[in-house]
């Protein structure tokens, strides 16, 4: 290797299933404070690796570092406490709690609990502070005091995602982040996930080839388990083997 310490790295990580290996001996860098998306045609073990790295699936071989640490076989909860957090899907949102709520929870959360009253009182401020930028920043102001419940499916992604930032993660992990999306919907996501990336590491794994255009500097193609391709858009886009992949066609 070069020396160099990755925001993530993994050493010929595997994970089989029943003796198919849908992820088979990679080797992935994710080059800090990078936006960097996954794609690959279906199956390809996308996510997969994704669990793997966000330590939703155990791998049946191989290595992942953190900052150059070997964090292989420490929990979510232990990674989340590193930094490094994934995007919770819809069911983390509270459907009977405000949006306003929502974001109050995922605040404390991140503070854990203050001890004495004098912090407790300076802590709740804090909270409010930063709740009210959290639902400005996101567009969620007109909706603070509605039922997550009741939002559309697209402002639930926002809050979604307003929830997973209010931990200020230094290494974001995001699955799918326009699955299910409209027009209007992916070009809001696009810019918040663009305004989120600033000085913290992004992965995504998603399939909206317009969005990884415009969002990753780094793509990672894989096929069957492994990585096919890795660079800019311009140089995985522009390779035969790539695109082969994608239209089904064999390719060495
Ligand atoms: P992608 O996200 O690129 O579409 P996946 O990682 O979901 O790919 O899947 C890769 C391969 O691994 C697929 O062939 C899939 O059927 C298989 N696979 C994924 N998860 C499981 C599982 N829990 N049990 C058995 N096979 C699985």
């Amino acid at each position: 290797t070069d020396g160099a310490v990755y925001a993530l790295e993994t050493r010929d990580l595997s994970r089989e299933f029943g003796g198919f290996f849908a992820v088979n001996g990679v080797n992935f860098r994710l080059a800090r404070n990078s936006m960097h998306a996954v794609i690959g045609p279906n199956g390809a073990g996308k996510t997969t690796l994704f669990n793997l790295l966000t330590k939703f699936l155990p791998p049946s071989a191989g290595m992942i570092l953190h900052d150059g640490q070997d964090v292989t076989r420490l929990s979510m909860p232990a990674m989340a406490k590193r930094s490094v957090v994934r995007s919770f899907q819809i069911s983390a949102v509270f459907a009977g709690l405000t949006v306003r709520e929502n974001i109050e929870l995922a605040l404390l959360r991140e503070h854990g609990l203050a001890w004495n009253l004098l912090g407790r009182i300076a802590h709740h401020r804090r909270v409010l502070e930063r709740a009210d930028a959290l639902l400005e920043r996101f567009g969620l102001t007109d909706y603070a005091g509605t039922m997550a419940g009741s939002l559309s499916y697209g402002r639930k992604r926002v809050l979604e995602l307003a929830t997973t930032l209010a931990l200020e993660p230094s290494v974001l992990l995001l699955d799918e982040p326009m699955a299910g999306l409209g027009h209007e919907d992916i070009g809001r996501v696009t810019q918040l996930i663009r305004e989120a990336g600033k000085g913290r590491t992004v992965l995504l794994v998603e399939h909206n080839m317009n969005v990884v255009a415009e969002l990753a500097d780094t793509i990672t193609v894989m096929v069957r388990g492994e990585v096919l391709a890795q660079g800019s858009y311009a140089e995985v886009s522009s390779r035969a083997d790539v695109m082969a992949a994608y239209t089904g066609q064999a390719h060495e």
